[in-house]
């Protein structure tokens, strides 16, 4: 059997002029987190909201593969918790109040709604703050709170956009022990960003998009694979490096580019991977350098972006 939770194929979103998604193909696979990444204007809302049934979408096919027997496409809102970018709560309602009137909207009533909103409310580290209003909450309360509001139905797949956007760290900590518990019961997630590295935290699997088509679809792993330079050697010398020290430096094997500030003291040396550090510091010392500091770091996996498309994933 199949483990494919979700199956966008090749969809397209015109709004006017303007093809917000041209033939965006990706899928979701049962117990899986996708990374869904891009710029600004890239389409990840499009899609999420295509996704979800809440717009029309031109062309292509988007199918959701329910666990249950005899499920229709018509029942997809019950096995999908969307936690828009946009907060849906009622500021006069407590805490408590918001989640009973979402509750009530899935069909939940009575013990059962209590007892899924008390363990919603412990996912996302809000029990204590059951009885107050959304209006009393900071950015990132609201934030869970809706996250919350999302898994009362105890949905398949969760897709969160932009989940901490505005978010304070203590918050955002909390949305993301959240996330963890529900990768560990095996829930589905999409995860829409414009920072690598949230992602990077919590993803299987990264796709990203840009212009409204997919230019990236792999695991983390094999998107490094994809930089150039996988590591980076900085370093800060006593005295200036010669040019000819340069020059052979970037002769070496596994370099592939140095940066040197104006002193030509201190610099980075761009590495195929962190393997190579060990020759190039041999090098240094050999050469009678004295080594004021060095580190070596591993390259962040943002810059993939940069290599695919040439721009910065916040320009
Ligand atoms: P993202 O979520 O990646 O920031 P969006 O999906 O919101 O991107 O937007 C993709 C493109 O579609 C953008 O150029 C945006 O201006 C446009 N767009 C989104 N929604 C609408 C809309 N309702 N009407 C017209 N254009 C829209």
């Amino acid at each position: 059997m199949s483990s494919v939770l979700l199956e966008v194929q090749d969809v397209c979103k015109r709004y006017g002029e303007r093809e917000a998604l041209s033939g965006v193909s990706l899928s979701v696979q049962k117990g899986q987190t996708l990374g869904l990444l891009g710029p600004n204007g890239a389409g990840k809302s499009t899609l999420v909201s295509a996704i979800c049934g809440l717009i029309r979408i031109d062309r292509g096919n988007i199918a959701l593969h329910y666990s249950e027997a005899g499920a229709k496409n018509a029942d997809s809102k019950k096995y999908i918790g969307l936690v828009p970018q946009d907060l849906a709560l009622f500021e006069d309602l407590s805490a408590n109040e918001n989640l009973s009137l979402f509750g009530g909207l899935y069909g939940l009533s009575g013990k059962d709604l209590q007892t899924r909103i008390q363990s919603a409310l412990e996912l996302v580290s809000l029990a204590d703050r059951a009885k107050d209003k959304p209006s009393d909450f900071s950015g990132g309360m609201k934030r869970r709170l809706n996250i919350a509001a999302a898994m009362l139905h105890d949905p398949e797949l969760l897709i969160l956009d932009e989940p901490t956007v505005g978010v304070d760290p203590q918050s955002r900590n909390a949305i993301f022990d959240a996330l963890e518990v529900l990768k560990a019961r095996g829930k589905s997630l999409i995860y829409t960003s414009h920072y690598m590295e949230e992602v990077e935290r919590l993803a299987d699997h990264l796709v990203i998009i840009d212009h409204g088509k997919v230019i990236a679809n792999s695991s983390p792993a094999e998107l490094y694979q994809r930089l150039p330079a996988q590591a980076a050697l900085n370093f800060e010398l006593a005295q200036a490096l010669a040019p000819e020290q340069k020059n052979a430096l970037l002769a070496m094997p596994g370099v592939m580019a140095l940066e040197l500030a104006s002193s030509a003291c201190t610099g980075a040396l761009r590495l195929q991977d962190q393997d190579h550090a060990f020759a190039c510091l041999q090098y240094l010392q050999q050469q009678g350098h004295q080594l004021l500091y060095f580190a070596t770091a591993k390259a962040k996996l943002e810059e993939v972006f940069l290599t695919l498309t040439g721009r910065s994933l916040r320009d």
